[in-house]
């Protein structure tokens, strides 16, 4: 049996339902959502910049609060960072570099799990990056808040 390219036990922990449902029919398939011949059969979101290595879209399930999110979906399957080669970063950079131009971003934060989802709380074993953009903070704003990994 092939390793599932999902992990439904992460998604659960941040409690949202329709997101889980959507992985596990996902899981059902047996195919990895963010493989490129498979993202667009779930994936309803603009694509925003296509390179050779990187697919940049609005993720379909944004943190809770998040004004804007994005994904860099890395269009080879890998699932670690250690596997991003140097012309792979320099895309990366690149396109980031575009995006805070296109959408004016004057602060975002990056966020990329890499490998065993059971120490990353990642829901998709397929390398991405998140760029999550919130609102500024005044006294009335809460923090967004991200499952990044796991302690005792
Ligand atoms: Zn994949």
């Amino acid at each position: 049996m092939p390793k599932p390219r999902v992990d439904t036990k992460n998604a659960l922990i941040v409690k949202r339902e329709e997101y889980v449902n959507a992985l596990e029919a996902i899981l059902a398939g047996g195919f990895c959502p963010f493989c490129e011949k498979h993202l667009f059969k779930h994936h309803r979101r603009p694509l925003i910049f296509k390179g050779r290595y990187w697919l940049v879209t609005e993720n379909s399930w944004p943190y809770e609060g998040a004004r804007l999110h994005f994904l860099f979906i890395a269009r080879p399957h890998i699932e670690a960072t250690e596997k991003i080669s140097t012309v792979m970063w320099g895309e990366l950079q690149s396109l980031y570099r575009k995006l805070v131009k296109k959408y004016q971003l004057s602060g975002a934060t990056l966020v990329i799990r890499s490998g065993d989802t059971r120490f990353t709380g990642a829901s998709v074993n397929h390398l991405h990056g998140h760029v999550v953009v919130g609102t500024a903070r005044t006294k009335k704003t809460e923090p967004i808040r991200a499952l990044i990994g796991f302690k005792r």
